[in-house]
C-alpha cells in the first residue's frame, strides 16, 4: 500500500504524533508530505520515515477563523495542490490527517484521480469552528472514501455537522505500551521529582503530591481550571505544566502566569515547557489531570497516563467519557469545575491505594484497548478495501 499522508503542521501535537505511528507502519512505500518545516517533520526524519516538505511557507490559518481567508489566495493553494497533486500520482491515496491538509488534498485528489482519506482528529463543533470552517471541513470531507475518526465522540459531531454516516470508521489511536511502563526507575524518580519540584528549597524534601497536566497550552485545555483547584487542595499539592503554546496562544501563557501570582501559588505551579520524556515525567506525577473546558476529540494523554500507571482524572466529555471508566479506570470531572477537581486530587492523595488500584486497572485495560499493532493492522485494512474497490 503506497500512502501519500499529508500534514499542514510542522509542529508536534497529538495529530501529529498519532500519524507517525501511522505512518512508521507504511513506511517503505509511503511518503508524509508537510508543509512547513519544525519538529513534525525533524521527528519523522528520526524515526527514518521519509517526508517532504510542500510549501515553505505556512498556510496562515486559526482554527476559529474561515479556512478560506486563512489560505489568503488561491495563488497560494493551487501551486501547493498541483504540486501534491503530481507526487501523489506515484501514490495509491491520499490520506490528509489535518483540517488544511483536507482543504489542499481534496483539490489535489480531484486533480490526480486517487482516492481521498480523511483522518478526522477534531470534534466539528461550534466550541471548536467557526460555521464557515465547518462547512467547509464537511464538504470535502464528504468527498472522501473513508474517513477515520479517532472516537465515538469525533464521528458522532461529524455526522451531525453533516458529514456522511456511511464512511466513516472510529480507530483510537494506537499506542506502543512498552515505550511507557517502566520507562524509568525508582531512583531516577526520585530524581526527576527532586529536579522539577525545586520550586524551593523547603521542598527538597519531596513530601509533595504531584499532578502533572500535559498539554500545549491553550485556553480549551483548561490549565487555568487546575491552578484554580490547587487553591482548594492541600499545601503540598502541587501542579506540573508540561507543554508549550504551539499555536501562538501567548495571551493565555500570561494569564496562567497572572492567575499563578495571584492566587500565590508561585512555589505550588511549574512551568516545564514543551518536553520529550512524558512517559518518564508522567511516571514521577502522582497523578495526571486532564482538564479540557471543551469536548477533547481522543485525549492522548489520558491513555499515556494509563499505559504508566499513573491514576488519571478527566473532563468528562467528547472522547474522554470514551476513555475512563469512573471509579474503575481513572475519574471524570464535570469540564471547568475545579472544586470537583480538587475533591478528587485529595481522594487521590488521602487514598493512595484506592488510587493505585485504579492506576492498575486502567493500565491493564489500556494495553489490552490501546495496542498500536492492533490498530496499524485495523487501518491497513480499511485501507486496503479501498484500494480493492478500485480494482
Ligand atoms: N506532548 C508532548 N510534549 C509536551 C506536551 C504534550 O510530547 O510537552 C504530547 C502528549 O504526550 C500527547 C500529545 O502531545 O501525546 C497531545 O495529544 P492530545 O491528544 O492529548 O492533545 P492534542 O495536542 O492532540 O490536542
Amino acid at each position: 500500500m503506497k500512502v501519500l499522508f499529508l500534514d499542514q503542521s510542522g509542529k508536534l501535537g497529538g495529530a501529529e504524533l498519532c500519524l507517525a505511528d501511522i505512518a512508521e507502519h507504511f513506511k517503505q512505500t509511503s511518503l508524509v508530505g508537510v508543509f512547513d518545516e519544525g519538529t513534525f517533520p525533524q521527528y519523522l526524519r528520526q524515526l527514518e520515515i521519509p517526508v517532504k516538505i510542500f510549501n515553505k511557507q505556512t498556510l496562515q490559518v486559526q482554527k476559529a477563523s474561515s479556512l478560506l481567508a486563512g489560505l489568503k489566495s488561491l495563488n497560494q493553494l493551487i501551486p501547493l495542490a498541483a504540486a501534491i497533486a503530481q507526487c501523489s500520482r506515484q501514490y495509491d491515496l491520499i490520506y490528509a490527517n489535518t483540517q488544511k491538509a483536507l482543504v489542499v488534498g481534496a483539490l489535489s485528489s480531484l486533480l490526480s484521480r486517487r482516492p481521498l482519506v480523511y483522518h478526522l482528529h477534531d470534534i466539528v463543533s461550534p466550541e471548536h469552528f467557526s460555521r464557515i470552517n465547518r462547512r467547509i471541513i464537511i464538504t470535502l470531507a464528504n468527498r472522501a472514501v473513508l474517513i477515520i475518526a479517532n472516537s465515538q465522540a469525533s464521528r458522532d459531531a461529524f455526522i451531525q455537522a453533516g458529514g456522511r454516516a456511511d464512511c466513516v470508521h472510529v480507530v483510537y489511536n494506537g499506542f506502543r505500551s512498552e515505550d511507557y511502563a517502566n520507562s524509568i526507575d525508582s531512583a531516577a524518580q526520585r530524581q526527576l521529582r527532586s529536579e522539577v519540584l525545586s520550586l524551593d528549597s523547603n521542598q527538597s524534601d519531596d513530601t509533595s503530591f504531584i499532578v502533572g497536566h500535559f498539554s500545549r497550552l491553550s485556553p480549551w485545555k483548561g490549565q487555568h481550571v487546575l491552578i484554580e483547584a490547587l487553591q482548594y487542595c492541600p499545601e503540598n499539592v502541587t501542579a506540573l505544566l508540561v507543554g508549550d503554546a504551539l499555536f501562538g496562544e501567548q495571551d493565555y501563557v500570561q494569564q496562567l502566569r497572572q492567575q499563578v501570582k495571584s492566587l500565590k501559588l508561585e512555589n505550588r505551579v511549574k512551568f516545564l515547557g514543551f518536553r520529550s520524556d512524558i512517559p518518564q515525567l508522567m511516571s514521577a506525577c502522582d497523578l495526571v489531570a486532564h482538564t479540557s473546558t471543551a469536548p477533547e476529540p481522543f485525549g492522548r494523554v489520558i491513555v499515556e497516563a494509563m499505559l504508566c500507571g499513573t491514576p488519571v482524572v478527566a473532563a468528562a466529555a467528547g472522547g474522554a467519557i470514551e476513555l475512563v471508566d469512573p471509579g474503575r479506570t481513572g475519574w471524570l470531572t464535570p469540564p471547568g469545575d475545579a472544586k470537583a477537581l480538587a475533591e478528587v486530587i485529595t481522594t487521590c492523595q488521602n487514598q493512595p491505594d484506592w488510587a493505585n488500584v485504579v492506576a492498575d486497572q486502567a493500565k491493564a485495560q489500556a494495553v489490552r484497548r490501546f495496542n498500536l499493532e492492533t490498530v496499524n493492522a485495523d487501518i491497513a485494512r480499511l485501507l486496503g478495501n479501498i484500494k480493492q474497490q478500485k480494482r
